[in-house]
């Protein structure tokens, strides 16, 4: 099957690799879409030794059933969700595998085939579609679910997204349709626009203005009720805090490493509640699907299709930082 392999420098090839096989408690897939993931631009952009193939959003065709599957057959149009749990913990029989100690990441779904434990996948029902599959299945729409949970109270009515990414546009998507007012924030003119087209009721170019005062003017000097980060920056997690209405919520959605927060500064003082959200519960999809079904434009968060063997086109449109969620079509 031919599959991308990453070269770091920004450089994707496709390559011939062989078939994947099916063990025990997994599936084989044939591939009809997959996403590409903003986490997978470090890679991509890397120096030094070739970074593989990311993929870990896809749907496809069960072609392939390991032993002791059951609940699954050949033919069965599937979306899987790259973290598969033990299977036999609390976690797990909740459908909270990304709560398991030991849980197991399957990747490489930039490809012809791949392969996904059949625990972790999530047969999708015939009103939806290869591409709304791909971003109810895949961390796309996932991680902003996941995130919507965390920011549940009613009294909520403002949320300002700090970076506007695929996930930041998918928190607006979803926050918007929650009836919240969203006010978007980000460097990039072309995602302010899709986040504006999104349902955001404000954008804030961070580059032309102070991101955090500009939060506070539109929220009549209180501060949002809710910042999310998803920038995955330093200085953009700064600014939720300080962009935040007293007793408000951060959110964490950008991966990033230490950030010089002070107890009492940013958190005490005004009884702020930080809080993260990281990939979504496989016992998430069904309240997803019910979203979706209610009107949920999920198909409006993808910007960019390409056939599968534009993948390095694909790559190098999702790192110019002007698309929303690119997709790739094996069909
Ligand atoms: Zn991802
Ligand atoms: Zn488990």
């Amino acid at each position: 099957m031919r599959s991308i392999r990453m070269q770091g420098n920004s450089i994707v090839e496709l390559v011939e690799t062989p078939d994947p096989a099916a063990g025990p408690g997994e599936v084989v897939i044939q591939t009809a879409i997959s996403a590409l993931c903003g986490s997978e631009l470090h890679g991509y952009r890397g120096q030094g030794s070739a970074q593989g193939n990311s993929g870990h959003e896809a749907v496809g065709t069960i072609v392939q059933i390991g032993e002791g599957v059951t609940g699954l057959k050949v033919g069965q149009r599937v979306g899987a969700c790259a973290i598969a749990g033990c299977g036999h913990c609390a976690y797990c029989d909740k459908g909270q595998y990304t709560w398991c100690k030991s849980f197991k990441f399957y990747g490489s779904m930039h490809s012809e085939l791949f392969l996904a434990a059949a625990r972790a996948c999530h047969p999708l029902p015939a009103d939806v579609s290869w591409e709304a599959g791909v971003l109810l299945t895949g961390d796309g729409l996932g991680v902003p679910y996941h995130t919507s949970t965390k920011i549940a109270a009613p009294e909520i009515r403002n949320v300002a997204v700090f970076g506007v990414g695929p996930i930041g546009l998918g928190n607006v998507l979803l926050q918007a349709h929650l009836g919240r007012r969203v006010i978007a924030l980000d460097i990039s003119p072309d995602r302010l626009a899709i986040a504006k087209r999104l349902g955001a009721a404000d954008t804030v170019n961070a580059k032309e203005s102070e991101p955090a005062e500009q939060v506070r003017k539109l929220t009549e000097d209180a501060g949002a009720d809710v910042c999310i980060e998803a920038a995955g920056r330093p200085e953009t997690a700064l600014a939720c805090f300080t962009a935040v209405r007293t007793a408000g919520t951060v959110v964490f959605n950008g991966e990033q490493g230490p950030v010089p927060l002070s107890p009492s500064d940013h958190f005490i003082r005004r009884d702020i509640t930080a809080v993260g959200a990281w990939f979504y519960h496989f016992s998430e999809f069904q309240p997803m699907i019910e979203l979706y079904r209610k009107g949920l434009r999920v198909l409006d968060l993808i910007s960019d299709r390409y056939p599968f063997t534009e993948a390095p086109a694909a790559f190098a449109k999702f790192s110019s930082g002007q698309s929303a969620k690119v997709v790739l079509d094996y069909r």
